[in-house]
């Protein structure tokens, strides 16, 4: 039996991560959950997993919890502060579920007690790169990724042959406008933009994925989870998202992982590694598919990607800043402040505004992080 704390529990991914636990109920005992806005939900799930604690990061919104949490012995708690205790608290596996750099306080906590870090939250990693991997070497702590082209590079990238590696192949489905032209993008609604062909998730990387921005993001993700260059991190457009990435050796061979678009087994991954455990119903009809179809994507019409590499080559904060930039930028389009390609010209106005952007700490981190928020591009 493991322990296992959610972080970001009611949202997509938490939820996926519910349902594979669900369906191992004795492997797995609930430690904390935490979540923000949806206090009915997080209470309903700590009830069904019988969790030790249960927190909004909402204070405004502790009477709710507590008073859903009512005749349990499961604690409610809220608040940053509450967020960071039952981000400390012990448990052997954590999933790193919280969207934006929101989650990066509480992931660092639980990597400085070396835990297990199921890692789904992107934009920590985008923000604080290499120092964490610094830490989770300095305290014994383990990250596996969740996303699923990170996952499938995981699964099949042999770090015994790290030299005979030649690229690493990231797949995109290219998102709901794949094709589209400039004219076309210009007037994209939200409700448009969070409509996923193939994927079922939460809005803000739904957006990501329709500015190709989350490929850009999965680049800089990429180049801190693997012992590869920048140059050999490559991206073709698979619109099926069957192929969920490549390691292509410099034999000429090419190991590709290959799934049903569902979440479930990359979260099923991470949480059992190194073993596997069965899950239902993820299962793959190649026949039924006929064929998968891998084409190029045109620069001209989505620079975000651009935008990415050239935020990671010159280092330092700057993958933060474009990171908060764009998560700014996305939460004004979904509020319908901003038009749709505004969203990567604000990123990109960040890409070029004069900074230095060397840091230290994680300290420089959060300054920068909030500098950028203070509104640090207009
Ligand atoms: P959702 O928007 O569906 O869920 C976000 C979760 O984070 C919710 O539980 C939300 O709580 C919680 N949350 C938001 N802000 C805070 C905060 N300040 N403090 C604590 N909790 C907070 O996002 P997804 O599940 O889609 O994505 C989560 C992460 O996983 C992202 O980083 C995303 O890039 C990554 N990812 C997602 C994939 C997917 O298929 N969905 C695929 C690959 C990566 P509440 O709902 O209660 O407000
Ligand atoms: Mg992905």
């Amino acid at each position: 039996m493991k322990t296992v704390s959610i972080f970001g529990s009611t949202g997509s991914i938490g939820k996926n991560t519910i349902k594979v636990i669900e369906e191992s109920p004795d492997n797995y005992q609930t430690v904390a959950l935490i979540a923000n806005s949806n206090v009915e939900l997080l209470a309903k799930q700590a009830i069904q997993l019988n969790a030790k604690i249960a927190v909004t990061a909402d204070e405004s919104k502790f009477e709710q919890l507590k008073n859903a949490l009512n005749n349990t012995n499961i604690q409610a708690a809220a608040g940053g502060k509450a967020v960071i205790e039952a981000a400390a608290m012990d448990s052997d596996i954590v999933m790193s579920a919280i969207v934006g750099y929101a989650g990066l306080k509480p992931t660092m906590t639980a990597i400085k007690r070396g835990a297990k870090i199921a890692l789904a939250n992107k934009e920590c990693l985008v923000c604080a790169g290499q120092l964490m991997i610094d830490e989770v070497a300095k305290n014994n702590a383990s990250l596996i990724p969740v996303d699923s082209e990170h996952s499938a590079i995981f699964q099949v990238l042999d770090p015994n042959q790290k030299d005979s590696v030649k690229n690493i192949i990231l797949t995109a489905s290219g998102g709901p406008f794949r094709g589209f032209s400039l004219e076309q993008l210009q007037d994209i609604t939200p409700k448009q933009a969070v409509a996923h062909p193939n994927w079922d998730m939460g809005a803000k990387i739904s957006v990501d994925s329709a500015t190709m921005m989350n490929k850009g993001l999965e680049i800089i993700e990429a180049f801190h989870l693997f012992p590869v260059t920048r140059e050999q991190i490559k991206v073709v457009v698979h619109p099926e998202s069957i192929v969920h990435s490549m390691v292509e050796y410099k034999d000429g061979s090419v190991l590709a992982q290959l799934g049903a678009p569902d979440m479930r087994t990359p979260i099923s991954v991470a949480l059992s590694w190194p073993k596997r455990s069965e899950i239902s119903g993820a299962a793959l009809d190649l026949v039924s598919l006929g064929k998968l179809t891998f084409e190029d994507f045109d620069e001209s019409i989505f620079p975000a990607i651009s935008i990415a590499r050239e935020a990671l080559k010159i280092g330092g904060l700057m993958p933060a800043m474009i990171n908060t930039a764009n998560e700014i930028a996305v939460a004004k389009f979904l509020r319908g402040e901003i038009k749709f390609l505004d969203i990567i010209r604000i990123v990109e106005k960040q890409l070029h505004k004069s900074h230095n952007t060397d840091y230290s700490s994680i300290e420089d981190i959060f300054e920068a992080i909030s500098e950028v928020e203070e509104g640090a591009f207009v």
